[in-house]
């Protein structure tokens, strides 16, 4: 689960990292009072949407001219112009995707003298189970740019959560910023507190890009992205408020309240299968075959009625489907529930693509028997090469 950028600095404020004041804003008034309540005279005014990139972003609907999605203001009437471009409108970063995103809230916060940007993250690296550090010098808006061409100015470390976090990794990430003095003690304190901040909420990553060194020569957060481990929210109930529910996937947030795990991809062959394993192993076979799948759908070893025609009913939302492949392993679940299942859903959703069934397991001729008398036409597969095959048959007929 990912927050916006305001919420993020004011939980890692209570850590300890050093943020510059701001309020968040929901509509033009409310912009312009959060910056009277900043002393000015520089204030930046900030779209808060679940991606990077705002800064160089354009706003679809004020033409590539128009400055992006973070912008200084020098006045009250500044902030008021810049909030009411902003607001209502979609941004378009290098993270969102062609469609943009809407912004529904902004950021005022004081402006800072920025002297230099530097680059400071916090992920699991998988390779040694640790959290690790991501330090390097070139923050800012190029640090795409900065890994792609000059990944040697990327330092990286992790740190033994058997020791947790000692004092030689805050020198250790003063040193990759070059900070010397009182600095180093500050980004030493700035990289501790983002490490407590990191085990505390069971984070997933935490990337201040940039952290900024000021013209008086203190570091700040300007910039904060954390996204949580959602496995671990049911610990964190505090945090699960600051999810904003219309930053999310429409499809993702249906299929989370049926507890279906369902990811949407680019392809025309809409899955439903049991098994994460079984969902990867369907998705690669159609590949094998030609064909993209729409998505990925695993629904669960307990899979009922209700479930299956609630992923059904995902699955066929998406303009982008042409053909539904189920894939059910009947071992918890038998088949001929399943199918009785499939055949009520597909009734419900009355189906409109091509549907190929293939199912295995407990009571399979019994699931069969009902698939082919539904009088839907459902086309039974006999195993996972068969079903792919089909489908991709089937929709290129239907083509
Ligand atoms: P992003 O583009 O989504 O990463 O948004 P950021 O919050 O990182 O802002 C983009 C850029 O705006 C930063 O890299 C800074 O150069 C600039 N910026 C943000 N806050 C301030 C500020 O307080 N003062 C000044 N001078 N520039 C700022
Ligand atoms: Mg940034």
């Amino acid at each position: 689960m990912n927050i916006h950028e305001y919420q993020a600095k004011e939980l890692l404020a209570k850590f300890g990292a050093p943020i510059a004041a701001g309020h968040a804003a929901f509509t033009v008034e409310e912009a312009v009072e959060a910056a009277k309540q900043l002393p000015g005279p520089l204030y930046v005014v900030k779209s808060q949407i679940h991606a990077g990139g705002r800064g160089k972003g354009k706003f679809k609907e004020l033409g590539p001219d128009a400055k992006g999605g973070v912008r200084l203001a020098f006045s009250l009437d500044e902030v008021k112009a810049h909030a009411t471009d902003m607001l209502g409108n979609t941004l378009v970063t290098i993270q969102t995707g062609d469609a943009g995103k809407q912004v529904n809230r902004l950021y005022v916060t004081d402006g800072a003298d920025i002297a230099r940007e530097f680059y400071l993250a916090l992920l699991v690296d998988r390779a040694s189970s640790q959290v690790a550090f991501v330090v390097s010098t070139e923050g800012g808006m190029d640090i795409e740019e900065v890994a792609h061409s000059t990944p040697e100015k990327i330092k990286t470390f992790s740190v033994d959560p058997a020791t947790g976090f000692m004092p030689h990794h805050g020198r250790t990430v003063a040193a990759a910023l070059g900070l010397s003095g009182d600095q180093a003690k500050q980004a030493a304190k700035v990289a501790k507190s983002l490490y407590d901040a990191f085990l505390a909420t069971d984070a997933e990553q935490i990337e201040i890009n940039p952290l900024a060194l000021t013209e008086q020569g203190n570091l700040l957060v300007l910039d904060a992205k954390v996204g949580f481990d959602g496995n671990a929210l049911f610990r964190h109930k505090d945090l699960l408020a600051l999810r904003d529910e219309t930053e999310e996937d429409p499809a993702e947030l249906e299929a989370s309240k049926y507890d279906l795990a369902y990811i949407k991809l680019d392809g025309d062959i809409g899955c439903m299968v049991n098994g994460a394993g079984l969902a990867m192993a369907t998705m690669d076979i159609i590949k094998l075959n030609g064909m993209f799948p729409a998505n990925f759908l695993d629904v669960g070893g307990g899979a009922n009625k209700e479930k299956v025609t609630a992923a059904f009913k995902i699955i066929l939302a998406d303009p982008a489907v042409k053909g539904i492949l189920v894939n059910i392993f009947g071992g918890i679940m038998k088949c001929d529930i399943i199918a009785a299942g499939i055949v009520a859903a597909a009734k419900e959703v009355n189906l409109s693509v091509p549907l190929v069934v293939r199912l295995e397991g407990t009571n399979v001729e019994e699931g069969k028997a009902i698939l082919a008398n539904s009088g839907l036409a459902i086309v039974p597969a006999n195993d996972l090469g068969d079903a792919a095959k089909k489908i991709v048959a089937e929709v290129k007929q239907a083509a």
